[in-house]
């Protein structure tokens, strides 16, 4: 089999791949895999590769779009992933087994808006808000649940610039330690959820791989733990 024809083609296959995106999940789930025995030989900083070997010949860790881990896990092109409560939620989870709230990447989801825009008022007033986001139906759902109408504008990413140039009143997206919205004049105004990553498994490869996945899952379980 060519290294490029990895997917789990063959249910019985005894080779895992693992989805992951850059960054700070990357960086968060490495102790994880640690603690199950997996070492992860090259750095995706660094590395342009797309595919990583690990320490296991048989475990091989793909570096995706985080937006892209549901989608690749749910039909089997991985077949387990890490990924965000909020990028869960958008979508919507079909296909997926998720077992383990791993407490990695926490953040939290919330609404910011300029500095100086009195959110509250507008509110109160029911005002149409126009709120720019990359979480649409996170953002839609806040928003009709407290009977705030809203226009929705879809983006992909640098969502803070937007009510700096007057695309939109407000901002849905998410926040850590907050210095972005600072350093944009921005102002958080209201909290949605609390955020972390999770992991998802391909429904069918948890009956036909169990065997390989389950010693990685509890591993993951008890390690994720020391993160609570
Ligand atoms: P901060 O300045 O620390 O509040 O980080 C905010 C920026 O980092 C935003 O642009 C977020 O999109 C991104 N960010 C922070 N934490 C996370 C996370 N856990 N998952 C995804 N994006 C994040």
């Amino acid at each position: 089999m060519s290294q490029f024809s990895i997917a789990a083609q063959s249910p019985f296959s005894s080779q895992l791949i693992l989805a992951l995106s850059k960054g700070r999940i990357f960086e968060d789930t490495l102790p994880l895999l640690e603690a199950a025995g997996i070492t992860v030989l090259e750095n995706p900083e660094t590395s342009r590769k797309l595919i990583l070997a690990t320490n296991d010949p048989n475990v091989r860790v793909i570096i995706v779009r985080a937006s892209d881990v549901p989608t690749y896990v749910q039909h089997g092109a991985a077949d387990f992933g890490v990924a965000g409560k909020d990028v869960l939620l958008e979508h919507g989870g079909e296909g997926l087994y998720q077992p383990i709230d791993l407490s990695i990447a926490k953040c939290r989801m919330s609404v910011a808006v300029n500095a100086g825009f009195d959110y509250e008022k507008a509110v109160r007033q029911g005002a149409r808000l126009r709120v720019a986001t990359k979480f649409v139906n996170t953002a839609r759902e806040h928003f009709a649940a407290k009977g705030v109408h809203v226009d929705l504008i879809k983006l992909y990413g640098s969502m803070e610039l937007a009510p700096i140039v007057g695309l939109s009143d407000a901002i849905v997206d998410v926040v850590s330690t907050g210095s972005t919205l600072r350093a944009n004049n921005l102002v958080e105004v209201e909290e949605i959820m609390d955020i972390s990553s999770r992991l998802v498994v391909n429904q069918a490869a948890l009956k036909l791989k169990r065997e390989r996945l389950q010693p990685i899952l509890e591993a993951f379980e008890r390690a994720s733990k020391l993160n609570q």
